[in-house]
């Protein structure tokens, strides 16, 4: 047996992979299933990035890139930004393998171990095990289903102290779906910046919001990116997560720190795919809103069914990327079919899965066993073979 270190084997392996794999080993067996599992949107990217993509490839870009990235990109991300009010310099993005390497090398850059780093819960699957892994110490605050998982900052700022390296944000948030606050947002600064602490603002969904626009956090108090780091990517709002361009935008001598990590471990992102993502920010933007608009219906498509399906609750209806985080207590206490007593989300999603032929990622993973994550990013058919799956399942229960 292959002795592995205690830092590894002290995180789990993500739950959000797990769960697909299930679904996708039961669907090799011939199980109809619907997938509401997947964290990426089913769209196209637009088609001006396959063909910067292709002229990349045609034009032999062969080599290493710079480690921080091309600098056309980096200038179009710092352009990017500041065309929200910040006063930021090519100088101050560093280009990474997705927003998960920039968040996992924030970590790694920033704490040393025994130092905190105050999260929100619910939270995306990797932020505790990246904090870990630097040798951090994760301070979780619960955001509450009942207040639409809104943060309380009070509660945040009193789990601040001088041992906070950084507080983490994600707005529009994974899995919840919910638009931060402004006023609370600010607030949550504040009590950072009393401690020293740099807000780490995760921005990855941003432009996916269903009514008001979500802030982009630095506007609020810190224009020039001193003690606040931007993290986003192609990913999501292109519909590039196999591409693996991200970004983060942050004070001077963090990004330098960031970028030499980079330079010891993965070198720069290659550069086609550079090319394709300096393509998504800098070509036309207009395929974005009939995207946004058609996740809108399949929202309210996906809230509608629910409805209908005793002990899934949704306490208040998201207003932002493509997740619903229901709660599923209700369903506690029940038996499935093969005599499993459910006591948690992990629980009632493996009853899903089991009996309704859908696929949902426990709570657990995000840090709130009592719902489960459902992406809409999928077609309106499915979802509503989901939605009878689910109530079947449901159905199946005593
Ligand atoms: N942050 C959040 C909140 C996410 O949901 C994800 C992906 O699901 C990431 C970061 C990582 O994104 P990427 O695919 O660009 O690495």
């Amino acid at each position: 047996m292959t002795r592995l270190s205690s830092r590894i084997r002290s995180v789990p392996p993500s739950p959000t992979f797990a769960i697909k794999a299930k679904a996708q080993a039961l669907a090799a067996r011939g199980r109809d299933i619907v997938d509401l599992s997947t964290g990426e949107p089913d769209f196209l990217p637009p088609a001006g990035v396959r063909e910067a993509a292709v002229a990349a490839v045609m034009a032999n870009e062969n080599r290493y890139a710079p480690v921080a990235g091309i600098p056309a990109l980096r200038e179009a991300v710092a352009a990017r930004y500041r065309e929200l009010g910040l006063n930021v310099g090519a100088d101050q993005v560093l280009v990474t393998h997705g927003g998960k390497q920039a968040l996992y090398t924030l970590s790694q850059a920033l704490l040393n171990p025994g130092d905190e780093a105050v999260v929100l819960t619910p939270a995306w699957v990797s932020y505790l095990p990246q904090i870990e892994l630097a040798g951090g110490v994760p301070v979780c605050v619960p955001c509450a289903p009942e207040d639409g998982f809104q943060p309380d900052p009070d509660r945040v700022a009193a789990a601040m102290s001088e041992k906070t390296r950084f507080v983490l944000l994600n707005s529009p948030a994974n899995p919840t779906g919910t638009v931060l606050d402004a006023g609370r947002l600010a607030a949550i600064d504040a009590a950072a910046a009393a401690v020293g602490a740099i807000v780490i603002s995760d921005e990855l969904y941003r432009a996916i919001t269903f009514s008001e626009p979500a802030t982009c956090h630095p506007t609020l108090a810190d224009k020039s990116l001193d003690r606040t780091v931007i993290v986003d990517a192609v990913s999501k709002t292109w519909a590039m997560t196999g591409w693996r361009v991200g970004f983060m935008l942050g004070p001077r001598d963090l990004v330098t720190a960031a970028a030499k990590l980079q330079g010891h471990s993965t070198s720069g992102v290659c550069r086609i795919n550079e090319a394709a993502a300096l393509a998504a920010i800098t070509g036309p933007q207009d395929f974005l809103e009939p995207v946004i608009e058609e996740l809108r219906e399949r929202r309210d498509l996906l809230v509608a069914g629910l409805k209908h399906i005793p002990g899934i609750h949704l306490d208040v209806v998201p207003n932002g990327a493509f997740y619903l985080f229901p709660r599923v207590d209700g369903l506690f206490g029940k038996t499935a079919p093969d005599g499993t007593t459910l006591r948690s989300g992990g629980d009632v999603a493996a009853a899903l899965l089991a009996h309704g032929g859908v696929a949902t990622v426990p709570g657990e993973g995000f840090g709130e066993p009592r719902c489960v994550r459902m992406s809409y990013a999928t077609t309106k058919e499915a979802i509503e073979a989901a939605l009878v799956g689910m109530s079947a399942a449901v159905a199946a229960l005593s």
